[in-house]
């Protein structure tokens, strides 16, 4: 079958490999000029240092298979994400763990006398917490919430912490040891040579064709046997019923002689500083050296049309929305919507190449495919 891809990203390039090497014909667009979507990574010109263009992407799962499938395309160096935050005119560590509830409370507790105290702080008449205030209230307390998560939420998100769910703030751990990885997954790393250098071999295969630098129309879709897309879902349909709600981030680039900031990724928890962090990308290649150092201040706004969507809002009105597209969508035929845009979800890396496996494979069997695989709401 002839099959057109709309996006060169993780969802694309994964689902187009598969659906190649099934003897299928896969010619694949993309708006940028560059593959790897939002994971795209480059040298940065002045220093050398390997830059994640669209926001640092540190790359952890617990599934197996997604594991082996990015190793068979790239070598992943271990790295484990360790994320400082400033807050207060100090540094911490995050996720909240025992050094960071000792350091904050200048105490020298053990992890049981360290539960036991920020349970006395937290706010235990909350039973079922919706909000990702409660959450913060009910798990770490107001102390704790007020330093680290209240003014950093307000900047990321533009809304109060008591408007937006409690399952944001569920992502992060808080530990009652001296692990300070970010993240629990079995399976962590940073590819080598870069995201996009991955995503360029997971293309290289004889029935792929990639066409950058062309921004898809429906019309383009005539000829084709069926069409994979991962755009935004409303822009699909010339956002004929409005736009869904996305957070854009701006970065400040600059450069410094050195080491700036001595660590990858730094936060800051204040609403006065405009700011949500700063990353040095130079620490994200561990095993690299580098004299000269890039970083950027990354800013959080609302995203208006001709910016990048990034993070999606998914409030109960962009909830709304969403239901009335997903039944044009499913209203269409020959079409199926996959990815972070085409399904409007927050996904990590690994999901998305879960995702794209599975819809590669749900094709495979039928011979074609729904306009969901992953049901957006
Ligand atoms: P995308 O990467 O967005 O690819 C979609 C592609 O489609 C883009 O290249 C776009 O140009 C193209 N396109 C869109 N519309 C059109 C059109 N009309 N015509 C032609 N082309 C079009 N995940 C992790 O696992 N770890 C992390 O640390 C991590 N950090 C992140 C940090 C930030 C700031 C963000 C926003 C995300 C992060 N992610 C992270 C998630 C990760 O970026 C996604 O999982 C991944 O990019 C999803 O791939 P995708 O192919 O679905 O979408
Ligand atoms: N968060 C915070 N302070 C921090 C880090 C995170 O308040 O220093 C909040 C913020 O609302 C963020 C959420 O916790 O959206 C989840 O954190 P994560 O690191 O998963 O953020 P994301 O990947 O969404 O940027």
């Amino acid at each position: 079958m002839k099959l057109l891809l709309v996006g060169a990203g993780l969802s694309g390039a994964v689902i187009g490999r598969e659906l190649a090497e099934a003897g299928h014909d896969v010619h694949i667009v993309d708006s940028r000029a560059h593959v790897a979507g939002n994971c795209h990574t480059e040298r940065d010109a002045d220093t050398g240092v390997m830059v994640h263009v669209y926001g640092p992407h540190i790359f952890h799962t617990d599934d197996e298979e997604v594991w082996s499938y990015v190793n068979r395309f790239e070598v992943f160096k271990p790295y484990k994400n360790r994320v400082k935050t400033t807050s207060g005119g100090q540094v911490f560590s995050l996720p909240i763990n025992l050094h960071t509830i000792n350091q904050f409370y200048g105490k020298t507790l053990r992890p049981d006398e360290a539960r036991a105290f920020i349970e006395a702080q937290a706010d235990s008449t909350i039973a079922d917490p919706q909000t990702f205030e409660e959450q913060a209230l009910r798990f770490v307390g107001p102390d704790l919430y007020e330093a680290f998560f209240k003014g950093y939420t307000l900047k990321q998100w533009g809304l109060s912490p008591s408007r937006l769910p409690a399952s944001i703030l569920k992502r992060l751990p808080v530990r009652f040891n001296y692990d300070d990885n970010y993240f629990f997954h079995r399976f962590q790393g940073m590819p080598e040579g870069g995201y996009t250098a991955m995503v360029e071999r997971i293309l290289d295969h004889p029935r792929i064709t990639v066409q950058l630098e062309t921004v898809f129309a429906s019309a383009d879709a005539t000829g084709y046997d069926h069409v994979f897309y991962s755009g935004p879902l409303d822009g699909y349909f010339d956002y004929e019923l409005g736009r869904l709600g996305y957070r854009t981030l701006d970065f400040e680039r600059f450069t410094y002689e050195g080491d700036y900031q001595g660590c990858a990724v730094m936060n800051y928890g204040e609403e006065s500083v405009p700011y949500t962090r700063i990353t040095e990308h130079k620490h994200f290649s561990p095993w690299e050296s580098h004299q000269g150092s890039v970083c950027y201040r990354e800013y959080a706004r609302a995203c208006g049309a001709d910016d990048i969507p990034y993070y999606p809002i998914r409030q109960v009105q962009e909830k709304a929305l969403l239901g009335e597209y997903v039944a044009l969508a499913e209203a269409t035929s020959g079409v199926t919507f996959v990815g972070r845009l085409g399904t409007y979800r927050y996904l990590d890396m690994d999901v998305t190449i879960r995702e794209a496996l599975n819809t590669a494979q749900t094709f495979l069997a039928a011979g074609t495919a729904p306009a969901f695989i992953t049901a957006p709401l």
